[in-house]
């Protein structure tokens, strides 16, 4: 099949088995009616939606190689810059069409992750995973699965190894070998999307040592497998949901994240990526959060746009869209929003392939994670700059059923407006839209830790730049030194995955 309607997506995960999802301490057996997470699943349904639209079917379907059919990008291996570039380009325009996070390409980032983790594997001589990974991989896409992807394990200690814990199922862990297969302990947080989706991809999330290799641990369960628990995330302005309005909650999509919780779950071996290659956790982490750094690009930029146009529409009811300051500030917005996405398309552009066969091309490391560590403020800049010129009504706004109530109507309508071509009713949808994503979890929070902590990027970008080979130049140019030969025109050293 290859490609799945959004309707049949939502009927896909409509019918799951076993799946134990909780939603402010009550159990929900149906993801697709439930009002706190419906906005997640018309996000997640976007994703599939948009391989039928008119405007991003073209991007949003590739052809693969390993199935002989077109799939849906989300579920693809990339192989060359222009996989790369069109997935930051998918992301972006995914974000006009849903405001919000679309919450499915941690999937796809851990799929991209593990071809190559199994392939090199395989070119040492360890082939069974990547045997493993390939009919997952052909499944995924023939079905059209919706993914999420497991990597932050709850840390307990973030100081010691899992191995050191005192908690030993602080990090994600092999209990039981059996036969047929493992069993699985442990819980992984923030995971986006995980009440939504078809199947959860579960990787390690930091290097390991030896003592650590029963946490070197990579697999792929349905959602519905027996011991899965899911606790569902609060945000702010969550209970707007609830509300049955049709203004406070715009833009009506959202994102959630939640614990996933393994309770000694069963995974069968044709099911694992990686076990107890605790030397391959490492270069694994550090493949998928490149992959994943590169992504922001595309999503928080998109998101940037809707925050731009919201904010030009409210200076334009407001009247003040013409003062120079404005037209300054929506100009540093531009700047900023267009800093991110083009640090990502580099990053895509000077991507290079790691491996062989149909997928394995990784983005270029040091500029995926100067794209998230922009990505960490610029986002923060934007909103605050955005706040600025819509005025304090986006902190102290009237409720949509103020404007409702026949007693106070007209008196609201009365106050609110601001140039008279706008109504008090479309001021209040745009700040309500501006106030939704601008502090939303997913422009904010998710911008900070999403994919890493900024420290996180920090440290690799300083793994990553030749600090000796700048020096070199300076002490030439300087007079203290001969003219270095060097082929290389960045200053950058190898990434790990590319030395091994
Ligand atoms: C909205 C959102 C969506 C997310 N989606 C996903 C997802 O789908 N899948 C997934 O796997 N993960 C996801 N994450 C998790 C994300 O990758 C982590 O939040 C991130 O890696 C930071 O980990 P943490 O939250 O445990 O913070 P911590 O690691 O606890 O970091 C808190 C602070 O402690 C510092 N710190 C941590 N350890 C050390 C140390 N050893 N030494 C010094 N300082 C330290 C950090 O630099 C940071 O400043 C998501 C997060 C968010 C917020």
């Amino acid at each position: 099949m290859g490609l799945r309607t959004g309707q049949q997506y939502v009927e896909g995960i409509r019918h799951r088995q076993h799946a134990s999802i909780y939603v402010m301490g009550k159990r929900v057996t149906d993801v697709t009616t439930n009002l706190f997470l419906k906005p997640s699943v018309l996000a997640f349904k976007a994703t599939f939606d948009a391989a039928f639209e008119e405007d991003t079917r073209d991007l949003a379907r590739v052809y693969s190689p390993i199935v002989g059919e077109e799939v849906n990008r989300f579920n693809s291996l990339h192989t060359s810059p222009q996989d790369l570039v069109a997935k930051v380009k998918l992301l972006r325009k995914l974000s006009h069409k849903t405001g919000t996070c679309f919450q499915r390409c941690v999937g796809w980032d851990a799929l991209n992750t593990l071809y190559i983790v199994t392939r090199r594997m395989a070119d040492k001589g360890k082939k069974i995973y990547y045997d493993n990974f390939i009919k997952y991989v052909a499944d995924v896409q023939k079905k059209d699965l919706a993914l999420a992807g497991a990597m932050t394990d709850v840390k307990g200690v973030r100081t010691l190894r899992p191995s050191e814990q005192p908690n030993p199922d602080a990090y994600v862990r092999v209990v039981e070998e059996r036969d047929d297969g493992i069993i699985v302990r442990g819980a992984k947080a923030n995971i986006t999307g995980i009440a939504v989706v078809d199947e959860v991809v579960v990787m390690p999330t930091r290097a390991m040592s030896e003592n650590d290799a029963a946490y070197a641990i990579s697999f792929a369960i349905p959602l519905d497998s027996p011991g899965v628990k899911i606790v569902v995330g609060r945000q702010l302005n969550d209970a707007r949901r609830l509300e049955g309005g049709e203004v406070d909650g715009l833009p009506y999509m959202f994102n959630h994240e939640g614990l996933l919780i393994l309770d000694d779950v069963f995974v069968p071996w044709e099911r694992v990526f990686l076990y107890k290659e605790w030397k391959e956790a490492g270069v694994l982490v550090e493949i998928f959060s490149s992959y994943h750094r590169q992504g922001y690009a595309g999503c928080k930029s998109g998101l940037g746009d809707v925050i731009i146009g919201a904010t030009h529409n409210l200076a334009k009811q407001i009247g003040v869209v013409d003062k120079s300051h404005v037209q300054e500030k929506l100009t540093e917005m531009v700047f900023l929003n267009e800093t991110m996405y083009s640090a990502g398309l580099a990053a895509s552009w000077e991507g290079r392939k790691l491996v062989d066969g149909p997928g394995g091309f990784w983005v270029n490391p040091m500029y995926a994670n100067v794209t998230k560590h922009l990505v960490t403020r610029f986002p923060y800049e934007i909103a605050k700059l955005s706040h600025d010129i819509a005025g304090g009504l986006l902190g102290t706004a009237p409720s949509e059923f103020d404007l409702k109530n026949p007693e106070i109507k007209a008196l609201i309508e009365k106050y609110l407006q601001g140039v008279p071509e706008f109504t008090a009713e479309t001021r209040l949808r745009m700040i309500r839209l501006l106030e939704n994503t601008s502090l939303s979890v997913a422009y904010l929070v998710e911008s900070v830790h999403g994919a890493g902590s900024p420290q996180a990027q920090r440290i690799s970008m300083q793994r990553l730049y030749d600090v000796d080979a700048a020096e070199k130049i300076a002490k030439f140019l300087a007079g203290m030194g001969n003219r270095p030969v060097d082929f290389r025109v960045e200053p950058h050293k190898k990434s790990e995955a590319e030395k091994t």
